[in-house]
């Protein structure tokens, strides 16, 4: 289990490595008002705090119980798309009661359900495995151990191709995620055709 910080650093500056650009290129420009630095706030408190969410037994055990147990509510596994409803539900309520619009919300939430799963990437990568799929599937998968599948273990070079699609599919539609909810917040991302 990696540490908070290193969730929270992971999510603003790997996954949203493209949002510090664009706003550190805004400050170099002096274009950034008050009203901007609070919308950037905003994203960086759901985005943080979504991102530590699959953790967030282990302040309970620790305050209660003593220990860093951090993986189960009750019988649910935090680390589980099932869990990110959480995230969701967090990134809606902050998106709704700071724009009072409904689309932002939604935005907000899809925000908010990619930065809790970013958690799950990393938590993969650390630990071999997460229960993406509980209550379907209540053992942990890897996203990460499929894409070391080689041409043998696949059956073939069809199902490989397929299968190292499918791994790498998985964590660009996080990052896909973000950045479409962070065009919805304001950063703008084209291709700009040389002349
Ligand atoms: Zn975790």
């Amino acid at each position: 289990m990696p540490y908070p910080v290193v969730h929270v650093l992971f999510f603003l500056f790997c996954v949203g490595s493209v949002a510090v650009y664009a706003v550190l290129g805004s400050l170099s420009r002096r274009e950034l008002s008050f009203r901007d630095a609070r919308k950037l706030l905003l994203l960086v408190f759901v985005g943080g705090l979504s991102t530590l969410l699959p953790d967030i037994m282990a302040v309970y055990n620790v305050l209660i119980n003593g220990n860093l147990d951090h993986s189960l509510v009750g019988s649910i596994p935090t680390h589980s798309f099932l869990f990110s409803s959480t995230a969701i539900i967090f990134g809606a309520f902050f998106g709704y009661a700071a724009y009072r619009e409904f689309d932002k919300a939604v935005y907000m939430a899809i925000f908010a359900g990619s930065a809790f799963l970013t958690h799950l990437l990393l938590d993969d990568i650390a630990e071999g495995g997460c229960t993406y799929l509980y209550p379907l599937y209540d053992r942990r998968i890897s996203v990460f151990s499929i894409m070391d599948t080689g041409f043998a273990d696949a059956g073939g070079l069809f199902n490989y191709l397929i299968i190292s699609f499918v791994s790498v599919f998985c964590v660009f539609i996080v990052i896909l995620m973000v950045l479409f909810a962070l065009n919805k917040f304001g950063f703008e991302f084209g291709y700009r055709a040389e002349k």
